[in-house]
C-alpha cells in the first residue's frame, strides 16, 4: 500500500537546518524531535548550552536526570565520555558539564550544547534501524541492545511498509526473542509497544516511507522498553546525499 506523504510539521525545517549547516546527520536531539512526530516517545529534554542554564532547565524535568554532548564530530557518545546518567540534581548536571567539555576539547570535539534529558523508565534495551536500500528501497531492521546486535547479530529486516504480522514476526524470529517476554528473570518487554514502535518507524506513512527522498540511515540504538512503556533514548537520522549539499 502506498500512502501520500504526510512530513508532519517540522519534520522539513529541521531537515532543511542540518542541511543548512552542511551536516550529513541530524543531531541527536534534532533527531529525536522528528521521531516524536512519527509517533514515538522520547524523553522529555532541554538543550542547554552554558551551567547558567542548568537551573531553569531542570525546573521543567524530574530527576535523574541524563547530560549528553552535542557533537557533530562524534557518534559514538558514550566512549568519548558523552553520556553521564543518573544524575541527582543540578550538582552533579554541572560537574557532569564540566567534565564532558574538558573531554571534548581534549579531542578536539566541537560542542553544539548539552542535551539534558530525563531518564526512560527501566527496562530492556532493543534497536530499531532502517536504510534506504537502492533496490527494495526503505527496509526496517529489529534487534536487541548491546551483544544481541553488535556482537551476535541477531536481527531481522523488512521491506517497508511493513503490516503488524510482520512486525511480530519480527520480534520473533529474533534467536534472542524469549529474552524479550522475560526469560532468565528479565521484565518482559511490551510486543504491543514493540509492535507500535516498528509501525511508526516501517509502517505505512511510518518514517522510513515518509522521508525515504530525504534520509539514508535511521539508528534508533537503544529504546528502552518495558511492560508498560517504550522510550527511544538515543537517535541518529543520516540523511540522502543531494548534489547540492555539502557531506560531512
Ligand atoms: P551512545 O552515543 O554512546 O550510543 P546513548 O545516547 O545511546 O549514547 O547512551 C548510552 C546509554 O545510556 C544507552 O544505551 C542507555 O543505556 C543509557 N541512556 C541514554 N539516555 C538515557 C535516558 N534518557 N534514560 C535512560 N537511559 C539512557
Ligand atoms: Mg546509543
Amino acid at each position: 500500500m502506498q500512502t501520500a506523504n504526510l512530513h508532519p510539521p517540522g519534520v522539513r525545517k529541521l531537515i532543511a537546518e542540518a542541511r543548512g549547516l552542511g551536516r550529513r546527520a541530524l543531531a541527536e536531539n534534532a533527531s529525536k524531535q522528528i521521531l516524536s512526530r512519527y509517533g514515538l516517545a522520547v524523553p522529555r529534554s532541554a538543550v542547554i548550552r552554558s551551567v547558567e542554564e542548568i537551573e531553569p532547565a531542570l525546573g521543567s524535568l524530574n530527576a535523574p536526570f541524563v547530560l549528553k554532548l552535542i557533537s557533530p564530530d562524534l557518534v559514538h557518545k558514550s566512549e568519548a565520555g558523552g553520556v553521564r546518567t543518573n544524575l541527582a540534581n543540578g550538582a552533579a548536571v554541572r560537574d557532569a558539564m564540566k567534565g564532558m567539555r574538558d573531554q571534548a576539547a581534549s579531542r578536539r570535539l566541537g560542542i553544539d550544547g548539552y542535551l539534558l534529558e530525563e531518564t526512560a523508565p527501566s527496562g530492556q534495551e532493543v534497536v530499531i534501524g532502517g536504510v534506504i536500500d537502492a533496490s527494495f528501497g526503505p527496509l526496517v531492521m529489529f534487534g536487541l541492545g548491546g551483544i544481541f546486535v553488535e556482537i551476535l547479530q541477531d536481527v531481522s529486516y523488512r521491506i517497508c511498509p511493513i503490516t503488524v504480522l510482520d512486525a511480530k514476526e519480527m520480534i520473533h524470529e529474533l534467536r534472542a526473542a524469549p529474552v524479550l517476554s522475560g526469560a532468565r528473570g528479565r521484565a518482559p518487554a511490551s510486543e504491543t509497544l514493540l509492535i507500535v514502535a516498528l509501525m511508526a518507524i516501517g509502517g505505512p506513512g511510518g518514517l522510513l516511507l515518509d522521508l525515504a527522498d530525504e534520509i539514508a540511515e535511521v539508528d534508533i540504538n537503544p529504546l528502552i522498553v518495558s511492560s508498560s512503556a517504550i522510550v527511544a533514548v538515543d537517535a541518529r537520522l543520516i540523511l540522502a546525499e543531494g548534489p547540492a549539499h555539502e557531506t560531512r
